[in-house]
């Protein structure tokens, strides 16, 4: 009976493994993890959006024994166990076959990360960003640390009223019910630091996440060791008004940098995603400058050690603050550094010598990093004509800033489904090679999945997004306590070309474009032979009234008599909506005005689920686009007048759309599959995946980035 004693005192140790792996986000990329979490406890999984920690709270050590008595189920947690064993453990990987140069971590400060919908410490494309890029550290295994805060209330919930207009509601999370640990000093107690602001010294503690063998640390100000007013200080995400926002980012640049102190960690390198962390670099100068008296030595040696990627293509998008507001918010860590006020403000001034110039967050990352770069090719061009003053340029060549084309982790995008899918076309190990093309070109021909089921493919996820959005549509009406203007079964169809539309309702990315002409839109989308449904989320900045109208301009669409239940708003956009509507997408649409989307990410997600993209060529798109592998909305070239630029992109829209799109979509064989659409598919599959996903992001930073340092010793 030794077998079988041995079976089971492996399985008494599986409630704490299982425990465990809850409390690392690894499972948010492993579906058969997330499976499992689900099974557990459906209701809680469902009502915590998705969150294991929170099934594993609801569930006893009783429930949890009794559950792994069923064999079927204990073997699979003990097969994912051993998954998640060998992850955090592997014989060698990317970066220790490749850059093995890279020991000490890479330090990434961000105001916010995705991760999942579970973790509320996001507010979009920045975050989400963040987010990947941290998975793809993990899967190469580069030794990496992230830096942010943690907002209780998150950004914010998204609610639409009767009239169409947005509102915002904001639950309050508890640290204990996310997957932090609280860290504590050697001798017990919490860690605090502080950072001063004003003429108060604000105190934070710090929590530790574990994402795969990444850790994040996220700061806190909520703390009875506060004045009740910095108590708050982090618990939005960009809420608040500028004096938040400047303590904000106090306690990300400053704090941060010294908690990483405190904890005795060296980064190889500082990397600041967009301008928020940018404090961190006086933060290094004022310590630099206690060993050394000589500026322009120390300033070097912080140049050294730290690179910016900037995201914004519009000067008004950066971070400004007035002289005054630094004074008084930085007076005292200022007067610390023994630089003349003048000296300290002109780190973040393009023109020291204008005293009306603001202190820009973005002058100040650019002035203190050895490098720079924007986010795609055309973002790189645009950056380095917006700040060639800075760098006293005459042409844009001559601007130091280059550019990492952003991407994505596709695993943790790829739905349950899709995973299933091409683990069983691919092999197991497909997530391994997302930076090889020679391993996607084997999609271009149909050895490995026929034509038939990838249109059995797609019709899944399609199925799986109508149905996701008539519960959420019933769960609407409901909640409005109002009769629903449609039986759920007509809202939407399962066989009509379905075009999405998600991201945040910036202006720039013109969400109701398609809706310039009413007279010219309507017939094509309700001709009965190629019916054609638009499904459209997004949440607009709580400040931004303009972006409201846009919602609220969607939200009359879907209530106009020719329009109800061919076009749809789905509440409350957030990583989770956003993978049923990458998923289930024939069509993703992206109209932002060029040259303004310095990236997006979101039309990347849907390559894996076989969706295809229809956009400006504008960031990634006008990189990715040959020609065949999707659509182009005009050329590489825009109209200077915005008026003039929205006529245009509406009429290519329209032709793009009724030329080749519906038609090629609605061309089906005897067999009912339109062979040249799946074509399409696999081609876009084959020459867009490999190079847009993180891991091939996360390695260009390596090579040009990161290691550089190393290398310099
Ligand atoms: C991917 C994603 C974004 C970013 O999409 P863009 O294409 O850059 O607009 C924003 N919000 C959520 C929830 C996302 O998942």
């Amino acid at each position: 009976m030794s077998s079988s004693s041995h079976r089971s005192s492996s399985t008494n140790h599986l409630p704490i493994r299982l425990r465990a792996l809850a409390a690392n986000l690894w499972w948010t990329w492993n579906p058969e993890a997330q499976q499992i979490f689900k099974e557990l406890s459906p209701l809680v999984w469902r009502y915590s959006n998705h969150s294991a920690i929170a099934v594993m709270q609801e569930i006893s050590d009783q429930e949890l024994a009794a559950r792994l008595q069923d064999p079927p189920f204990a073997k699979r947690v003990r097969a994912v166990i051993e998954e998640f064993d060998e992850y955090m453990s592997p014989a060698s990987t990317w970066v220790s076959r490749h850059a093995p140069a890279l020991k000490d971590p890479v330090a990434y400060f961000s105001a916010e990360f995705g991760l999942h919908e579970s973790l509320p410490i996001y507010s979009g494309g920045l975050g989400v960003l963040a987010g990947d890029h941290t998975k793809s550290a993990s899967d190469l295994g580069l030794p990496f640390i992230g830096i942010s805060l943690l907002y209780r209330q998150g950004y914010f919930k998204q609610r639409i009223n009767p009239h169409g207009w947005q509102e915002e509601l904001y639950p309050t999370a508890t640290p204990e019910s996310l997957p932090l640990e609280l860290i504590l000093q050697p001798e017990g107690g919490r860690l605090l630091n502080s950072v001063e602001i004003g003429h108060s010294t604000v105190f934070f503690q710090t929590w530790r996440l574990r994402v795969g063998r990444a850790t994040l640390y996220l700061l806190d100000t909520n703390l009875p060791e506060n004045e009740s007013h910095y108590q708050g200080l982090t618990s939005t995400v960009y809420g608040g008004n500028i004096d938040t926002r400047i303590g904000q980012e106090i306690v990300l640049g400053i704090g941060g940098t010294r908690f990483l102190q405190s904890m005795g960690i060296k980064p190889s390198v500082y990397h600041m995603n967009e301008g928020h962390s940018a404090f961190l670099t006086l933060e290094l100068l004022q310590r630099e400058l206690k060993n050394s008296r000589n500026k322009q030595h120390a300033e070097q040696r912080v140049k050294a050690s730290c690179i910016f990627t900037t995201h914004t293509p519009v000067p008004a998008g950066h971070d400004r603050f007035s002289a005054d507001l630094m004074y008084h918010t930085l007076g005292r860590f200022w007067s610390a550094s023994g630089l003349s006020f003048d000296d300290f403000l002109a780190y973040g001034r393009v023109n020291p010598a204008d005293g009306n110039e603001q202190f820009t967050m973005t002058v100040l990352a650019l002035k203190m990093s050895r490098a720079a770069n924007g986010v795609s090719e055309l973002h790189g061009h645009v950056s380095r004509n917006m700040w060639k003053e800075l760098y006293g340029a005459s042409r844009e060549e001559e601007v130091p800033i280059g550019h990492v084309t952003n991407g994505v982790h596709t695993p943790g995008w790829a739905t349950h489904h899709a995973h299933v899918f091409w683990n069983q076309r691919l092999g197991f190990d497909w997530t391994d090679k997302l930076m090889e093309p020679s391993f996607w070109q084997k999609l271009t021909n149909d050895g490995l999945a026929t034509d038939e089921e990838i249109w059995a493919l797609r019709y899944t996820l399609r199925r799986d997004l109508v149905e996701f959005v008539r519960r959420q549509q019933f769960e609407f009406f409901q909640r409005l306590n109002v009769e629903s203007p449609l039986d759920t079964a007509h809202v939407l169809s399962p066989d009509a070309l379905t075009i999405c539309f998600a991201r945040r309702f910036a202006t720039y990315k013109r969400a109701p474009l398609i809706f310039r002409q009413l007279e010219t839109i309507i017939p094509i989308l309700k001709d009965p032979q190629r019916p054609v449904q638009l499904i459209f989320a997004g949440k607009a900045h709580p400040r931004d009234n303009e972006g409201k109208r846009f919602i609220q301009r969607i939200i009359e669409m879907t209530r106009h008599a020719d329009l109800i239940g061919r076009v749809v708003f789905v509440e409350n956009y957030d990583m989770n909506v956003a993978r049923h509507l990458v998923s289930g997408a024939d069509v993703w649409l992206n109209n932002p005005r060029r040259p303004l989307e310095a990236s997006g990410t979101s039309g990347m997600k849907v390559l894996i689920h076989g969706g295809l993209n229809l956009s400006i060529l504008d960031g990634w798109w006008r990189e990715g686009f040959d020609g065949t592998n999707g659509w182009s909305i005009g050329t590489d070239a825009h109209a200077p007048e915005p008026e003039a630029q929205d006529e245009q992109d509406f009429a290519d829209l329209l032709q793009t759309l009724t030329q080749s799109v519906i038609p090629e979509f609605y061309d089906r064989d005897a067999q009912g599959v339109p062979r040249r659409w799946v074509g399409r598919i696999r081609h876009a599959m084959a020459t867009l995946i490999p190079r847009f996903s993180t891991d091939r992001m996360v390695s260009e930073y390596i090579n040009n980035y990161y290691l550089d340092r190393s290398r310099r010793g």
